[in-house]
């Protein structure tokens, strides 16, 4: 491009002048770089009123929108989720024709009568205080604006709303089976979230969420003898109190109006703040006992829970395990940014929600640590990194599951390096069934219940745990570390993370993406041959599976010792960090993903060595481990079925 232009030094002051001006627009227009990755910004106050008699909010919400973006938007879109428990919506009608129904769905939403479904009526909407005209598909809201929103500038909307809570079918409502009155979660309008995708404006079918990042500054009139936990910081602990620490008072600074809440006798008003999130959550019943724990150097975590036999020892005992497992997180995948972080009885299983999380609270202690630590660790890739978790949920759910079955191993005192096993299990079984789906499939969009869940939950986990096996260890946790620090609050993208996890390790990692993501192929690999001659023995390696991997294969002799021959692929153009330093290490030539057969030479006779195994860590999700591992008994190869 820029040999187009005379060398600047030979053309006269003037000119050069204008030529360098001329560059200086250029490169601010035509997006070099980078440059797509603005982000939309979202400012939201709400002030709402809950009747618990009735069970319907009532309330105003004022939303400053920013539009960080280069394209001038004509239209807003806004997710209405509780119009999604209604008869007859896409929701229900999804759930009642799918294979292998969610059964806390099933019919359920079909025969919700009138005074139980989930409604939000928008009463009223203006932007800069001009009408605008707006028309509800579903659970979404299509905004036709007054007036366009250029680029770079924001606009306001005031909008009033009324919402009916639903009985609690899925995630959110009233009356959840363990007896929480409110679990108040996709319970506002919410403006969906443009980028460089366009708008992601899903309609609720079942799962997976994605929102602009923003503040809240959210006040709920209710009745004052309910608690609430959720998102944020209470601003006004002095005045609710139900738990909530007094602070000592800050002086108003000049000219600074003191805030007032309207007197208790009509409820009580809870004040809360949450800075730089993608969405606000709460839960709130008269009964919930509310306990704080502090993370050394970390959030306050406040746990709210209705304290009976089934839970009073074990939320107790639990504390001290969110404790630890913050403690965990922090160490080895990056410090959570944010004060406080909730843990709170509601919903129907585990919902992660940015500082806070609601949980079923009266399972087993096993169960309740294990659904603490998956919902708390999606405070890093729901809650900061924030990656669209409609398009990849394995992301999402998969890192998750990673870093919590990790610490789970840790507080339960159990080796790390087996805790993954289930999440290999899962996909193997998958692979059997033959309802495996491509993992770049969006979140609702997969035939099965079965087929999401083991390609969100385990092959994320497997994803993370063979890019462990292809990087090396410690790069690998560097890696990670590295990835959440540079992309927080930034919506990254799979191909983000792949790039860090290559600059960190030095190797190419694009084709084990595209691989385990867009396709169905399968990795399986086996000890074809073993031959000797010249004084040593020469093994054959059969790729059968599609998917190519670099190898570990480990050569044990009869005396004892052990050879690691690394074979990596060609596709990486590197090789992996020396992982274990009291195994010596041979490194041979690249395996030309092509080649569907590979021979190395051991420098040793036949006869001295005992066993030869592919991968013996069993990180390689390996769809038949029946064929990676021979024994050599006088003379003869055997295999030694590993599957586990
Ligand atoms: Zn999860």
């Amino acid at each position: 491009m820029l040999g187009y232009f005379a060398p600047i030094n030979l053309i006269c002051p003037m000119l050069k002048f204008r030529v360098l001006l001329f560059l200086a627009i250029l490169s601010i227009n035509c997006g070099w770089a980078q440059d797509y990755r603005w982000q939309q910004r979202v400012e939201y106050q709400m002030d709402v009123a809950l009747d618990v008699k009735t069970h319907i909010i009532t309330g105003s919400q004022k939303l400053t929108y920013f539009n960080n973006s280069k394209d001038t938007l004509s239209k807003v879109y806004y997710h209405l989720y509780f119009n999604a428990f209604q008869p007859g919506s896409m929701m229900d009608v999804r759930s009642r024709n799918i294979a292998d129904p969610d059964a806390r769905v099933i019919d359920r939403i079909s025969k919700l009568k009138d005074d139980e479904i989930g409604y939000q009526h928008i009463q009223s909407l203006k932007q800069d205080g001009n009408d605008v005209t707006f028309h509800v598909n579903g659970t979404v809201l299509e905004v036709r604006l007054a007036k366009p929103i250029l680029p770079n500038t924001k606009t306001v909307f005031d909008m009033k709303f009324q919402a009916q809570v639903p009985v609690q079918i899925r995630r959110s409502g009233r009356n959840s089976k363990e007896g929480i009155a409110y679990s108040m979660t996709q319970w506002y309008p919410k403006m969906a979230e443009y980028d460089f995708q366009g708008w992601h404006s899903y309609q609720y079918v079942a799962r997976e969420f994605h929102g602009v990042w923003g503040d809240f500054d959210v006040k709920i009139k209710l009745d004052s003898s309910y608690t609430i936990g959720g998102t944020g910081v209470l601003v006004n602990p002095d005045f609710v109190g139900h738990g909530y620490k007094t602070k000592p008072q800050a002086k108003p600074a000049k000219n600074q109006k003191p805030v007032t809440y309207p007197a208790k006798s009509t409820g009580l008003t809870w004040h809360f703040t949450a800075k730089n999130v993608i969405d606000f959550a709460w839960a709130a019943d008269p009964d919930y006992t509310h306990d704080i724990a502090q993370v050394p150097n970390g959030p306050e975590l406040h746990f709210f829970y209705q304290k009976n036999d089934k839970t009073a020892d074990n939320w107790k005992k639990m504390e001290e395990m969110a404790v630890k497992h913050f403690e965990f997180m922090n160490k080895t995948f990056g410090v959570y940014p944010y004060s406080t972080y909730s843990i709170v009885q509601g919903g129907d299983g585990g919902m992660e929600y940015p500082m806070c999380t609601l949980i079923l609270g009266e399972g087993s202690f096993g169960s309740l640590v294990g659904t603490m630590a998956h919902e708390v660790s999606h405070s890093w890739y729901q809650g900061v990194l924030a990656t669209n978790e409609s398009l990849y949920p394995w992301i999402d759910e998969g890192f998750t599951d990673f870093a919590s079955q990790e610490s789970s191993a840790l507080l339960f005192n159990k080796p790390v390096a087996d805790s993954h096993a289930g999440s290999y299990a899962s996909y193997f079984s998958l692979v059997k069934s033959g309802l495996q789906e491509p993992i770049s499939q969006h979140g609702d969009h997969y035939n099965t219940n079965r087929a999401y869940g083991v390609a969100a939950y385990s092959m994320g986990t497997v994803f993370l745990n063979q890019l462990k096996y292809i990087m090396g260890e410690e790069n690998f946790y560097r890696g990670m570390r590295q990835y959440y620090n540079s992309w927080k609050f930034r919506h990254p993208e799979p191909i983000d993370f792949i790039r860090v996890m290559e600059k960190v390790s030095n190797l190419d990692l694009k084709w084990y993406l595209r691989y385990w993501v867009n396709t169905t192929k399968k990795i399986d690999y086996s000890v074809k041959n073993v031959i000797s001659k010249d004084g040593g023995t020469f093994v054959t390696l059969d790729r059968i599976g599609e998917f190519p991997m670099p190898l570990d294969v480990v050569v044990t002799y009869i005396d004892g010792s052990k050879e690691l021959y690394y074979i990596p692929l060609n596709e990486m153009l590197g090789n992996k960090q020396v992982e274990d330093k009291t195994i010596t290490r041979l490194d041979l030539e690249a395996w030309p993903w092509v080649y569907p057969s590979y021979t190395m030479k051991v420098n040793r006779k036949a006869e001295e060595i005992a066993s030869i195994e592919i991968d013996p860590s069993q990180r390689l999700a390996d769809v038949d481990r029946k064929n990676n591992k021979v024994d050599i008994i006088t003379g003869v190869m055997v295999y030694h079925d590993t599957t586990k």
